[in-house]
């Protein structure tokens, strides 16, 4: 799947559409979901053209990648929720219900979050 940078988060990126920004640098953008699934719900977005985690591992430079991770790291720590615990979600393609095809992370916290997944995949 090649990239489509008409998607709604590369149109955040170029500052076209708004954003709720929680934490930024070279290689990141964090910004809060808008339609949030727990009490934190935050999306952590890579500033180059990514579809998903496979094209970004597949594709992107070593220090773009640990600059990414580090920036999730960052995000967690300054939405408060590493005390309490946390989950990390990155939807990729047709069966994970992938929306928008720019790789981004979900941080999701604030909350018991329950299991994993709210029924057994068969
Ligand atoms: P996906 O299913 O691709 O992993 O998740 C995409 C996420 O992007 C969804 O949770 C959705 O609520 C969020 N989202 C979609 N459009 C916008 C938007 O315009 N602004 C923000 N902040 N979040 C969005």
């Amino acid at each position: 799947m090649s990239y489509d940078a008409s998607n709604i988060f590369a149109k955040i990126l170029r500052g076209e559409i708004p954003c709720t920004k929680v934490y930024e640098d070279e290689f990141a953008l964090a910004f809060k979901d808008i339609h949030p699934q727990a009490p934190v719900h935050i999306l952590v977005i890579p500033k180059g053209p990514y579809v998903s985690h496979d094209d970004f591992i597949g594709s992107a430079p070593d220090e773009e990648i640990a600059g990414f991770e580090r920036a999730v790291g960052k995000t967690v720590a300054a939405a408060g929720v590493i005390n309490d615990g946390y989950r990390l979600i990155a939807n990729c393609g047709v069966n994970a219900h992938q929306e928008v095809p720019h790789y981004h992370i979900h941080i999701v916290g604030g909350a018991d979050l329950g299991p994993m997944l709210a029924k057994p995949a068969k």
